[in-house]
């Protein structure tokens, strides 16, 4: 989806007859418990009251008045519907809509166990031998509860913006990730964490609706890939140092703030022998060698590097990274009698936002467009009241 900046420019000045298409269109699709289903859960009204569907039909209310209570319980392709009173019968397809805004709705999955978790908004029930439950959430309920998750209860108010224009962002561009399995993201790491609704720290949900509906787009005006890492140890990277794909917004800029942060700095020691065997067997690195062996076993660049050694052979420290479990690829090596030390810095791969520097930013009252501004190169902050990012959906 590509827009002219004058077509963007002749939206922003039609902004409010724009919001409306968007507001019509604004629900995002979550699949609950991903790779974890369960095969049955009781669900139950927390706040205002529901209506329920079987198989398209109204069936009942769900209130903390009347029926309080359903149980779900998957069987083949079918979902086996009951109260605490009696069997309802199958069906293949169970839906909750609240009757109201702001309604809330509790899933306690028991088979297996999960801690009850509350989620705003509709659900949608099927079965293929586990219960495939879908939040239809409101965006900016989905975004409040996927703060939450990411970025814990005790940051700043201005932070809070910064993670909230990243998870609106990131969410909107991955609408199609889950296409085929009747949602648009999942609940875990792999989209983005979504817990629950968000409940502990007012901030979150402030934060949210003071930025409502704004992402980050690029100079095409498209919608940004928010890479994003806990602590990028004084240097972010270039897209391409880290994956494939050079992309303009994704640059190597200094980082002042994150070096004093809780994970500015680690270190590890191995076996001396184990690190040396390791190079020889998987990189055919010459270890018997004096010259080529004393260059692994201490290694200082000057500036953040990306492979082992300048030139041959190439040995990429992200895979370094990933073989030794090393909290980043950013790192010196010092030898130590029959060991080596990795002293390292920063945690992540350091692409994009680095999250402890932005935090510090925030606290130092640098405000939530600067800090994006300063890790993501030539981006722009718009609302999507111009852009109907959901139209083809
Ligand atoms: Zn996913
Ligand atoms: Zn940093």
């Amino acid at each position: 989806m590509r827009f002219h900046l004058s077509l963007l420019i002749a939206c922003f000045s039609f902004l409010g007859l724009c919001s409306s298409s968007f507001a019509t269109t604004n629900v995002v699709k979550v699949g609950l418990f991903w790779k974890n289903e369960p095969t049955a859960v009781m669900i139950s009204p927390v706040i205002g009251s529901y209506e329920v569907f079987a198989d398209g039909k109204r069936l009942d209310d769900l209130s903390r008045e009347g029926l309080r209570l359903l149980m779900l319980t998957a069987s083949g392709n079918q979902i086996e519907l009951k109260s605490l009173k009696k069997k309802l019968g199958k069906f293949s397809r169970v839906e909750f809509r609240r009757k109201s805004w702001g309604c809330n709705i509790r899933i306690k999955a028991s088979t297996p166990s999960h801690p009850a978790k509350v989620f705003y908004d509709n659900l949608m029930v099927r079965s293929n031998g586990k219960l495939k439950i879908v939040n239809q959430v409101y965006i900016e309920h989905y975004i409040a509860g996927v703060v939450e998750s990411e970025a814990g209860s005790k940051e700043p108010l201005e932070y809070y913006k910064v993670q909230a224009i990243i998870c609106r962002t990131y969410a909107l561009s991955n609408l199609r990730r889950h296409a085929g399995e009747g949602f648009h993201v999942c609940d875990k790491v792999h989209c983005q964490v979504y817990h629950h609704r968000s409940t502990t720290n007012p901030d979150i949900v402030k934060a949210v609706n003071a930025t409502k509906g704004l992402v980050i787009v690029d100079s095409e005006i498209e919608l940004i890939t928010a890479a994003f890492s806990s602590n990028c140890g004084g240097t972010t990277c270039n897209s391409e140092s880290v994956w494939t794909n050079p992309l303009p917004y994704l640059r190597s800029v200094n980082d002042t703030f994150c070096l004093e942060e809780n994970h500015a700095r680690w270190e590890k020691t191995v076996s001396r022998t184990a690190w040396l065997n390791y190079l020889e067997k998987h990189w055919n690195y010459p270890v018997n060698d004096t010259a080529y062996q004393k260059m692994v076993v201490n290694y200082c660049p000057e500036h953040r590097a990306f492979k082992l050694l300048p030139d041959h052979p190439h040995i990429p420290l992200k895979i370094i990274r990933r073989d030794w479990k090393l909290q980043s690829a950013y790192f010196n090596i010092k030898e130590e009698g029959d060991s080596i030390r990795f002293v390292g810095r920063g945690y992540g791969h350091g692409v994009g936002l680095c999250q402890e520097g932005a935090m510090r930013m925030a606290k130092e009252g640098v405000p939530y467009n600067q800090i994006l501004h300063h890790y993501y190169t030539d981006v722009h902050l718009i609302n999507l009241a111009v852009i109907d990012f959901f139209r083809s959906d």
